[in-house]
């Protein structure tokens, strides 16, 4: 056993990864308000209650004419004389005396005296003497949408550690709230490494690729709602990765790496981690693509060392790096959606790592769906992942898949309403 292997303990399941990194990081106190505009993807700071009860009051359902329920069943064919016209915006400035009826329109208040509305469908309104007949019985209700329906005054709305989406959003408003209180932007520091790796768009020479990393996961990392402090592409050199390391701790929440993150000669991380002071946590995960990935900490600021092949980059930011920094961040754990789903495709392993391909969700002769790999293999194939639907996830003991399998599929957030 190297010294790596003896200093990181075994492999873990990305899921135990994210449990003990995640033990020892320190989540951000700070708290800021932001108008409803700024707020899509971050983190609710405390429970959002309703300021008023939704809807304020009772309002029609429907267009048509409101009555009194019980006067309509004493009466069925009874002329109302409409004593007015109640529309959205616009209420009724008067009650309505027993025996008529109003015009009402879909989300008008329903005024006082009128209890049920009759779809305008089923009314017969005679011109000349301003007068509706009812053709359909009513109960007291009927197309009245109550005062609070929706929500309760007081009521709790959206949970603290929420990460904002659009649904959120628009409750907040509905429920009264310009403005929310979150938690401050998790600061992640991202560096790509490699002696071969360049900018995109800049020129490449003989034995360079361009980095394709650095832009993918900062990507991610702001679809998750995280502040990304770029710092660009450091060399295989221990020196100048330790002093990348040693400034981004000073200046970011956490640091995030892919590239080197083996033992060989020319993976520098693990000794940038030392000469840090970052304490290891664990190296090695049992999945493939995205084995040699390290994690460590210092004074609550983890350190996560991706692997440089750009889909073990991916999975390894997905399913280990991204819990870590949520959690950090506030979050309320969002554990990934793994419905199992039959397999079109036969594939051989070995036992002992979980491995996570690329598919496509197509539905069979039968209409049920049905996984199928996607695009050319391999842990550097991005191409692979792109036009794929999200991940099959062969569990660590399989050793193969074979046509008819149910395994679980994980959808890329995109394939997501
Ligand atoms: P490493 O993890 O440094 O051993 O790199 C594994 C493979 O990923 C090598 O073929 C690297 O050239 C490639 N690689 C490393 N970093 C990047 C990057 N930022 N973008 C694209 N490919 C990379
Ligand atoms: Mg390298």
């Amino acid at each position: 056993m190297n010294d790596s292997a003896r200093l990181y303990g075994g492999s873990l399941s990305p899921d135990e990864a994210v449990s003990k990194l995640g033990a020892l990081v320190t989540q951000i106190g700070e708290i800021e308000t932001v108008t409803l505009a700024n707020a899509a993807g971050r983190v609710l700071a405390a429970d959002l209650l309703a300021t008023h009860d939704l809807p304020a009051t009772n309002n029609a359902a429907v267009d048509g004419y409101g009555v009194d329920a019980g006067f309509l069943a004493a009466n069925p064919s009874h002329a109302f004389p409409v004593s007015g016209r109640a529309a959205a915006g616009h209420p009724l400035s008067h009650p309505v005396p027993v025996g008529e009826a109003v015009r009402i329109f879909t989300g008008a208040v329903m005024p006082d005296g009128v209890d049920a509305v009759a779809m305008h469908e089923f009314c017969e309104f005679d011109e000349t003497g301003n007068t509706v007949c009812i053709g359909s019985a009513l109960k007291p209700g009927s197309n009245n949408r109550p005062a609070g329906e929706n929500l309760r005054a007081g009521e709790m709305i959206v949970a603290a550690g929420t990460r904002l989406a659009a649904a959120d959003i628009g409750i907040a408003a509905a429920a009264g709230h310009g403005a929310l209180q979150v938690r401050r932007r998790l600061r992640v520091g991202l560096l790509s490494m490699g002696d071969e790796v360049v900018a995109a768009g800049a020129p490449t020479g003989r034995g360079q690729i361009h980095d394709s990393n650095r832009p993918m996961l900062a990507t991610m990392l702001a679809d998750d709602g995280f502040e990304v402090v770029d710092l660009g592409i450091v060399p295989d050199d221990e020196d100048a990765l330790t002093g990348c390391f040693a400034d981004a701790l000073e200046s970011c929440d956490a640091v995030l790496s892919s590239g080197g993150a083996s033992d060989g000669d020319e993976d520098h991380t693990q000794a940038a981690m030392r000469n840090n002071d970052v304490e290891p946590v664990f190296w090695r995960l049992s999945i493939k693509p995205g084995r040699p990935m390290a994690g460590g900490i210092r004074t609550g600021k983890p350190v996560m060392c991706v692997p440089g092949n750009p889909v073990a980059a991916f999975v390894c930011y997905r399913l280990a790096a991204a819990p870590v920094l949520n959690q950090m961040a506030g979050g309320i754990a969002r554990p990934l959606l793994r419905p199992r789903v039959k397999c079109g495709f036969d594939h051989k392993k070995s036992a002992g790592r979980a491995e996570y391909l690329r598919v496509k969700m197509n539905a069979n002769a039968a209409g049920e769906p049905e996984m199928h790999l996607h695009g050319r293999k391999g842990a550097g194939v991005l191409s692979s992942l792109t036009g794929a639907d999200g991940l099959v996830e062969i569990p660590v003991e399989n050793t193969g898949v074979a046509v008819g399998d149910y395994l679980p599929f994980i959808p890329f957030r995109e394939s997501g309403l």
